[in-house]
């Protein structure tokens, strides 16, 4: 193969496989179509813009995302390095000041004497080695060409999604597993149900009807397409008193064992994940805000100290359906030298995406040196992540963040905060192991190193350099 290579979409997976590749002496042709094609939701002509919040996520490494950032620091991200360079107050959450960010970033691209940056839509998925990072809102012309390479029903284009419960988190005392007239795959039952009375059905229809939504942007709003078969549970609420007890909270063909009745209305809630710690409930989809979503739905039985590890929205998003389409290598399995990275993949979050551009990166330089491309190991949150999204059930395929629901169980049964301090040392003791193995770069003093800390010493520092008491602040 030969030894330079195409990037589409200079974002944040984009910049970070091209920095990753760039480091390994590939030569990078990194196309950014913005300013002279903008986006519905950039408005800089920056790479890596925060398109919305500028918070890329807790910090602490006994949290999801923040062994993740712990990963991706000791394999040298250069995201990660922009962020914690121009990071804001917040607490244990690593929050930037998004335009010095983006500058950062754009300035260490622009500066790399392997990367070529070429301000230019790319209107077809290339004939050369190249990755596809073009995100959620890829353009139009290179969206009709992907989606001629995969077949036009494994390219999705809205985000719908139900929010994504933590089973242990559910009071089985409450809720019962049962199929349908009984008639699931499973000797127990399919699905885990959550009955109602008619007074707890009337009080979660009044919560919910005066919850708070997410404001639609104006390029959603627009969209005629946009609820198109996937109605929120808010806006059913609204049509009918009874609309949701007649759909997906009917009750029919459900037995409660404990009082031997149909309850008045049920959720039902189904596994998401193969191993059985994620349940996503069913046709739940919503644009209500997370606060009041998570009040809204503790209010059903069974729910009310439900942990939701990934909670229910409606945006727009082009994504592929990376289960049937990738290896977790994310090489396109019906061409080696195409890989993709990014949101496009159905990974979630500004992390997670950068964190898929780096898998890429690394992958495409080892396929151009003549290696075999690595498969990172599931019980590491960048291997658990990528093998979710190449191994999820196809069917029903929906995007998914960095999140501890994603990992093997461990042996034994262990209270909730030891088990998350053993997911990341078992994570990182693997992370290192396996770079080791595979001759990656890896800086274990930097993933080990308490980045939170780190983070809040710099900070007083410059501000006591400027003299000022406070940074911009976060937003939500
Ligand atoms: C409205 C909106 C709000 C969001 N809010 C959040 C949030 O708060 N938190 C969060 O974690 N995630 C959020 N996301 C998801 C967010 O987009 C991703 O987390 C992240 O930006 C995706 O990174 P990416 O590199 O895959 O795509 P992007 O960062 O979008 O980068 C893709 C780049 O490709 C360019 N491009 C597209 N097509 C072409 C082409 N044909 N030729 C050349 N260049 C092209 C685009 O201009 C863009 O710069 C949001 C997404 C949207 C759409």
């Amino acid at each position: 193969m030969s030894q330079s290579l195409v990037i589409i979409g200079g974002g944040l997976a984009g910049s970070e496989a091209a920095w990753q590749l760039a480091e390994q002496g590939i030569q990078v042709r990194l196309y950014e179509m913005r300013p002279l094609r903008p986006t519905p939701a950039h408005v800089t002509n920056q790479l890596a813009e925060l398109v919305c919040s500028n918070s890329l996520g807790s910090m602490l490494p006994h949290k999801a995302p923040g062994l993740l950032k712990a990963e991706l620091r000791g394999l040298g991200s250069l995201i990660l390095a922009c962020a914690v360079q121009t990071a804001v107050p917040a607490g244990s959450s690593l929050a930037v000041d998004r335009d010095k960010f983006a500058e950062l970033v754009t300035a260490k691209i622009e500066a790399h004497p392997h990367i070529t940056l070429i301000r230019e839509e790319v209107t077809a998925v290339p004939q050369e080695p190249a990755i596809i990072a073009s995100g959620p809102l890829t353009s139009a012309a290179l969206t009709a060409s992907i989606s001629q390479l995969t077949g036009e029903e494994y390219l999705y284009f809205y985000d719908a999604v139900s929010p994504i419960v933590d089973y242990e988190t559910i009071d089985m005392r409450i809720a019962f597993r049962q199929s349908r007239y009984d008639k699931g795959q499973e000797e127990e039952g399919d699905y885990i149900n959550c009955p109602m009375t008619k007074e707890e059905y009337e009080r979660f229809c009044d919560a919910l009807l005066a919850a708070e939504t997410i404001t639609l942007k104006q390029f959603e709003q627009e969209d005629p397409h946009f609820f198109e078969g996937c109605m929120p549970i808010e806006v059913m609420a609204q049509r009918g008193r009874k609309a949701l007890a007649f759909g997906p909270m009917r009750p029919v063909g459900l037995i409660d064992p404990r009082s031997g009745k149909r309850p008045y209305a049920v959720v039902q809630l189904r596994q998401d994940n193969l191993i059985g710690s994620l349940y996503n409930i069913v046709g739940f989809q919503t644009n209500l805000k997370w606060g009041a979503q998570k009040r809204v739905l503790q209010l059903i039985p069974g729910l009310e100290n439900a942990e939701f590890l990934r909670y229910g929205m409606m945006h727009r998003n082009t994504y592929i359906n990376a289960p049937r389409l990738l290896h977790p290598t994310l090489q396109y399995r019906g061409r080696a030298d195409l890989l993709f990275a990014g949101q496009i993949t159905g990974v979630e979050g500004y992390m997670g995406n950068a964190a898929t551009g780096l898998v890429a990166g690394i992958n495409a330089a080892r396929l151009l040196r003549g290696q075999m491309p690595v498969i990172f190991p599931t019980n590491t949150m960048l291997g658990a992540l990528t093998h979710y999204v190449t191994h999820a059930s196809s069917k029903d395929f929906q995007p998914m963040k960095a999140n501890f629901g994603l990992f093997p169980p461990p042996p034994n049964q262990l209270p909730k905060s030891d088990r998350y301090r053993w997911y990341s040392e078992r994570a990182l003791t693997a992370m290192r192991r396996f770079a080791r193995a595979n001759g990656l770069g890896y800086d274990q003093a930097l993933a080990e190193a308490n980045l939170a800390e780190e983070v809040g010493e710099r900070m007083t520092a410059v501000s006591q350099e400027q003299g000022i008491d406070g940074y911009p602040q976060v937003m939500a």
